[in-house]
């Protein structure tokens, strides 16, 4: 039941504050987070190929959750920079549009097994 008094806490000018807030707090926290999961990831592992960096962004174009932003479009979602995000071998799409993590884990396996290769370079794919 929502008490008489939520009404207050959720609409007007103090409501309004508290989701900005709320909503920055949020990317902070996402940002911390995509930070230190690079930070964990092997130096010359970390960023994506060009074919790979280009696929994910064309499926953060095509979708519903992107921020347009004037020019540095960011996703509605994570609140996360998608040219950034989708460059970062240690990030994904928060709703499984793509995975760069699937990638980096079968890159780190062909690093260790490198007679036992299943290397299948990204390439763009046919459409
Ligand atoms: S990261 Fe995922 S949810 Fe965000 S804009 Fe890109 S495709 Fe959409």
């Amino acid at each position: 039941m929502i008490s008489p008094l939520s009404k207050h806490v959720t609409d007007g000018f103090v409501g309004d504050l508290g989701r900005l807030l709320t909503r920055h707090a949020n990317r902070v926290w996402n940002y911390l987070r995509a930070r230190y999961r690079r930070f964990r990831t092997p130096k010359e592992l970390r960023d994506a190929d060009f074919y790979l960096w280009i696929e994910n962004l064309n499926k953060c174009r095509d979708c519903y959750f992107l921020d347009p932003n004037n020019g540095r479009p960011t996703c509605d979602v994570c609140g996360c920079f998608v040219e950034t995000k989708a460059r970062w071998m240690s990030e994904s799409c928060p709703l499984g549009e793509w995975d760069n993590t699937v990638h980096l884990r079968q890159r780190i396996q062909d690093l260790a097994n490198p007679y036992q290769s299943t290397n299948q370079s990204h390439q763009p794919s046919e459409q």
